[in-house]
C-alpha cells in the first residue's frame, strides 16, 4: 500500500545496511540480533530456516522458559533497533539482553500483583489492546508470544 502512494520504502536493513530487512534478518542474522543468539544459544545454528521454524528448534532443544526469554529478547532488539533508526544510538548486546531479562521481571511481577489484585473480578475485553494504525510512511510491526504450562504449547505471532 505504501509503494502504491509512491512512499519510499527503504528495503536494505537501516541497522546493519548488509541485507534486505526481512523478518528473518531483523530477529535472527542482523548483526546485535545474531550476537544475543550467540551468546543465549551457542548449540542452535541458523539455517535459513523461517523464524517460527527457528523458534519451534529452540522450544525443542531447551525448553518454554529459553522460548519466553527469545521471545523478550525479539521485544528488546526491536526497541534496540529503533533507537538506531531513529536516534543513532546503538545498545550493546548485554544491555539487549538485560533489557529483556527485565521485561521478563517485570511481566512476571505485573502477573503475580494481578493474581494479588483487589477487584473482585475481570470482565470480558479487560486489557484487551485495540491496534492503532501507524501513521502513513511508516510501517509497524506488532509481536507477541505466549507459553502455556498446562497443555505444554507455545505460540507467537506478529
Ligand atoms: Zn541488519
Amino acid at each position: 500500500m505504501l509503494q502504491q502512494k509512491e512512499v519510499r520504502v527503504e528495503s536494505m536493513c537501516l541497522v546493519c545496511k548488509m541485507e534486505n530487512e526481512i523478518t528473518e534478518h531483523i530477529f535472527l542474522r542482523c548483526s546485535v540480533a545474531a550476537q544475543c543468539w550467540q551468546l543465549m544459544l551457542p548449540d542452535l545454528q541458523y539455517t535459513g530456516q523461517s523464524l517460527l521454524r527457528w523458534w519451534d528448534q529452540v522450544i525443542e532443544m531447551t525448553d518454554k522458559r529459553k522460548g519466553t526469554e527469545v521471545a523478550a529478547v525479539w521485544w528488546s532488539n526491536w526497541k534496540a533497533r529503533n533507537e538506531v533508526v531513529w536516534n543513532r544510538k546503538y545498545t550493546r548486546v548485554y544491555m539487549v539482553i538485560a533489557q529483556a531479562k527485565k521485561y521478563l521481571d517485570q511481566w512476571s511481577n505485573a502477573q503475580k500483583s494481578a493474581a494479588c489484585t483487589s477487584f473482585p473480578q475481570l470482565y470480558e475485553g479487560d486489557g484487551d489492546y485495540t491496534w492503532v494504525r501507524p501513521q502513513e510512511s511508516m510501517i509497524k510491526v506488532s509481536v507477541d508470544a505466549s507459553t502455556f504450562q498446562e497443555t505444554n504449547a507455545s505460540g507467537s505471532g506478529w
